[in-house]
């Protein structure tokens, strides 16, 4: 891919991944970066965590989540993660400096985006340029020239990830998008006046009077920063709750509407207070979401480039989805894969020796690895959810259990 002129990679989305990517583009002089954001402002405030694997050392260190470690283990070759860790250690400091920050506690989303966007901005310009527009499927298409790369970073609902099939002309809306609705949850966040941490046991004890909409905080959800604790979790609700709710509200809302959930809520509280004598501060913010897991058949345009001669765009350059486009998962584990995406992208386009073919197949192969392993992380974390439900109806936690 290599030329005399720096190579134009067209980064389409300035959320979390895109700005990783352009942060690591931008570091390397062989590529000037194009970045197209649609937001004018980083608004959104919901805390986010990052997975501690990102910042590892070694590959032991990378294994440790308790559920992750072992596919891990059963997907990627020992040489495979050695590669993928000296990139980690060969990222410029600044940010690296800053994935140590955030994989510290967690913080809010709109920190991480505006903290990546200032070290982009901050730094020597070699020809980065950043739009403030909105981007068509389209305009994407005809933007790139030849030996230029897109990156579509637009997130959920992707840009161009039903483009990348040729035959369905973009318009067939999940042409090449697998996904699975793992279930409808409640994503609650409160403040709380006192240290407070939970574990298992803590999930258990806590809820033991909840037969119905259980408070689920994420072990390491809760997070005290010197004064104040702030705690997130799931409850899981049905279809016919989630279309009658708000996509957000507050815990007033909740409490005149959806009693159920909050006498639930109030439980679970009670219990902490108990426990530590504190207050929550202010009210309780929700959001309902459906869980989604779900996967870009292809993350590359390798389809358009075997489909036989075009002169379609994407039957020449090649087209990446890194992130949110490319893969997405709940249990707060998201962004974390949408940075590994970014950092093995940015590896790959680095070697400006690797045939387009290779480079198309290696970053399809990975991509399958990634989907593999969070598709089991996330069925695991759903089954081990199920059977908490029933965790005190015996009939009903064997109806759950498939033993052989
Ligand atoms: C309630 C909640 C809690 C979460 N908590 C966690 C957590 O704790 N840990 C975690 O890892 N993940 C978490 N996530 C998921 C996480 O927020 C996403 O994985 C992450 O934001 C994805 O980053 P991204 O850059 O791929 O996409 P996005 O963040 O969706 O960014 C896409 C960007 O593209 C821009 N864009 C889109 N279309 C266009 C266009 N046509 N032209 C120009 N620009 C465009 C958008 O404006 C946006 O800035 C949570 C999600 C939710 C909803």
């Amino acid at each position: 891919m290599g030329s005399g002129r720096p190579q134009a990679v067209h980064v389409i989305g300035a959320g979390p991944v895109g700005l990783m990517l352009t942060a690591l583009l931008q570091s390397m002089d062989e590529f000037s970066v194009r970045l197209y954001e649609k937001r004018r402002e980083y608004t959104r405030t919901r805390m986010v965590q990052l997975a501690p694997y990102l910042v590892a050392d070694s590959i032991e260190s990378y294994r440790t989540d308790a559920i992750d470690g072992d596919s891990i283990e059963a997907l990627f070759d020992p040489l495979e993660l050695e590669k993928g860790l000296a990139f980690r250690q060969s990222m410029p400091a600044d940010l690296t400096a800053l994935l140590h920050d955030w994989t510290l506690g967690f913080c809010p989303l709109n920190a991480i985006e505006r903290s990546l966007s200032d070290l982009i901005d901050a730094r020597e310009s070699n020809g980065l340029r950043r739009s403030a527009i909105v981007i068509s499927a389209e305009e994407a298409e005809t933007m790139l020239e030849s030996g230029d790369v897109l990156i579509d970073c637009t997130g959920s609902n992707s840009l161009l990830r039903d483009h990348l099939t040729p035959g369905s002309s973009g318009v067939d809306d999940g042409a090449n998008t697998f996904k699975i609705r793992l279930e409808y949850a409640l994503v609650i966040t409160f403040l709380y006046g006192q240290p407070y941490d939970c574990n298992e046991y803590c999930k258990y004890y806590k809820n033991r009077d909840n037969a119905q909409y259980k408070f689920i905080p994420m072990v390491h959800r809760t997070h005290y920063d010197g004064s104040v604790s702030h705690v997130t979790g799931i409850v899981n609700i049905t279809a016919e709750d989630y279309e009658a709710m708000p996509s957000r509200f507050d815990g007033q809302w909740l409490r005149s509407n959806f009693p159920g959930v909050a006498e639930s809520m109030d439980r679970f509280i009670d219990k902490i207070k108990q426990e530590t004598d504190g207050e929550i501060i202010g009210d309780l913010q929700i959001v309902r979401i459906p869980l989604d897991l779900y996967r870009a058949r292809n993350a590359t345009n390798r389809r358009w480039r075997t489909a036989g001669p075009s002169d379609h765009p994407f039957a020449s350059s090649p087209v990446f989805l890194a992130g949110d486009s490319a893969i997405g998962s709940p249990y707060f584990q998201s962004i974390s894969l949408g940075f590994e995406s970014a950092m093995y992208l940015a590896g790959l386009l680095a070697q400006h020796d690797l045939p387009l073919k290779d480079m198309l197949d290696r970053y399809e192969v990975f991509m399958y690895k990634q989907w593999l392993r969070v598709y089991m992380r996330s069925k695991m974390i759903k089954h081990n959810k199920d059977l908490f439900e029933s965790i005190d109806d015996p009939l009903a936690l064997l109806d759950k259990l498939h033993i052989y």
